[in-house]
């Protein structure tokens, strides 16, 4: 008899701990599990901000898949999936297809961009090892364009659209970056300007406490970030963007953090999708395709007051381990266990020993909540690979040099 076929698509919060836990679950023979990952490494989304500002080596964002999954028991493929055809349980990669008894797609988030015109062609955004790695060196490029044409004060103009987490860490990170910057091509720091464009009152998502939005906000401005708030970006062009109340902001760099929505796959492959991404049962399983499971960006998961809860890597994480016990249950002909998500809270950085947050229901900020986001990134590492991949990436991490 064939061995029943588990395909996990996406190796990033949701699918890697899926995978993790299935393998220490599962016997080596009983099952065959195939994770699909467009790299061949894991990368931590939850850290991406400080490459993206070159605050700290892009290497410390990522792990080798290999170094995680035990490939006895997982097989590995770097594609990217090209399409899935949940009615024939098939998923298409560039040079295979696969076939499955249960997926579990994991496949995370896309930029929304609203329709707005030029930001996806003119408009970077902090979603991957590359796309910050192209943030980091297109901001130094352009101080070093600017020390061969002076005139262009705009090279020196670094524009982020949208004040959500994502905007916000980002600027926290780059406003410490600046004074190196200038050090290094040898800029007047009051040439430098980062402008923080927001659609709402206030930066920072609604639901926070007011206190600690003012505290967040100060911070940004004691650093020199301005904000631009009841404001929203309405096209985004070659040298600048474009406002809602017409004004032409002229900028070398523009980062759009505005928001994002469920991967296309999804809905490419007939998936019920609400900006991409899929309802999931109490069983984190499509209601359409129950032997889909969908974890992380990709599912919306409601709450018992009948609101989602917000996409974040914390019940990405949560979700993956159901998945998996879920998974093994399923495998074993075992009645599943519905997904309860505990929310331990949520802290942003807001640069160098600064941050605010939210823990249960207490209220953190300044140096202790950033230490405690540090600790929230050591448990994950050492949820993913031990105590040896803490050391590797937190302790003995490589050295940003330019
Ligand atoms: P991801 O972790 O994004 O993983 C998706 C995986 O699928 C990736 O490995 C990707 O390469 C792969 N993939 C995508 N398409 C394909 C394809 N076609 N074929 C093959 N592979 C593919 N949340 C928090 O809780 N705390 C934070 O501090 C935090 N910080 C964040 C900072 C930033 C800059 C961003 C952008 C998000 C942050 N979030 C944070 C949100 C969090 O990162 C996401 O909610 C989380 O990553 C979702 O996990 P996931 O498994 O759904 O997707
Ligand atoms: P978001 O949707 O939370 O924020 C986007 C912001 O952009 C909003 O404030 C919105 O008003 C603004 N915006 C939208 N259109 C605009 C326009 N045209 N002009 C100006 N502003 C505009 O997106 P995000 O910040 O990328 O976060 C995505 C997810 O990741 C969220 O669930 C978030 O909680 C999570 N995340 C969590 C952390 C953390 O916990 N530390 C960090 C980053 C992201």
């Amino acid at each position: 008899m064939s061995k029943p076929k588990v395909v996990i698509l996406g190796a990033g919060y949701g699918g890697l701990v899926t995978a993790i836990r299935l393998q220490k679950l599962i016997k080596a023979d009983e099952v065959e599990v195939t994770l699909v990952n467009k790299h061949d490494y894991h990368y931590m989304t939850t850290h991406l901000h400080m490459p993206a500002a070159g605050t700290d080596h892009h290497e410390n964002a990522r792990v080798a898949i290999k170094d995680l999954i035990d490939e006895r028991k997982i097989h590995f493929i770097k594609a990217t999936v090209q399409q899935i055809v949940p009615e024939e349980k098939k998923v298409i990669l560039p040079d295979e297809v696969l076939t499955y008894d249960y997926l579990v797609v994991g496949l995370g988030s896309e930029t929304e961009t609203f329709g707005i015109p030029g930001l996806r062609e003119y408009a970077m955004t902090i979603n991957s090892i590359n796309s910050v790695r192209f943030i980091r060196q297109h901001t130094q490029y352009m101080f070093a364009k600017y020390k061969l044409d002076s005139k262009h004060k705009d090279y020196l103009t670094i524009v982020v659209g949208g004040a959500g987490f994502t905007g916000t860490e980002f600027v926290g990170e780059l406003a410490d970056r600046i004074p190196d910057l200038c050090q290094m091509f040898d800029v007047d720091p009051s040439l430098v300007q980062i402008i923080n464009i927001e659609a709402s009152p206030t930066a920072l998502p609604p639901g926070l406490p007011n206190d600690l939005v003012e505290y967040g906000m100060d911070v940004m401005r004691r650093k020199g970030v301005q904000y631009k708030l009841s404001t929203a970006i309405k096209a985004c062009e070659p040298g600048g963007v474009l406002l809602g109340d017409g004004q032409f902001i002229p900028a070398g760099t523009v980062i759009w953090s505005g928001g994002v929505r469920g991967n296309s796959l999804l809905q490419d492959a007939g998936f019920h999708v609400q900006r991409g991404r899929v309802k999931v049962d109490d069983y984190l399983r499509s209601l359409q395709f129950p032997d889909v499971f969908i974890t992380g960006d990709c599912s919306i998961v409601m709450s018992p007051e009948g609101t989602p809860y917000p996409a974040n890597a914390q019940i990405a994480v949560q979700q993956g381990c159901n998945t998996a016990k879920n998974l093994f249950y399923s495998l074993r002909g075992k009645p599943l266990r519905p997904f309860a998500y505990d929310y331990k809270g949520t802290v942003a950085s807001l640069g160098r020993g600064e941050a605010i947050g939210i823990l249960k229901v207490k209220k953190v900020k300044g140096r202790l909540a950033a230490f405690l986001k540090k600790i929230i990134d050591a448990r994950y590492l050492f949820l993913i690979g031990g105590i040896p991949l803490i050391f590797k990436k937190m302790i003995f991490k490589q050295k940003q040099t330019t």
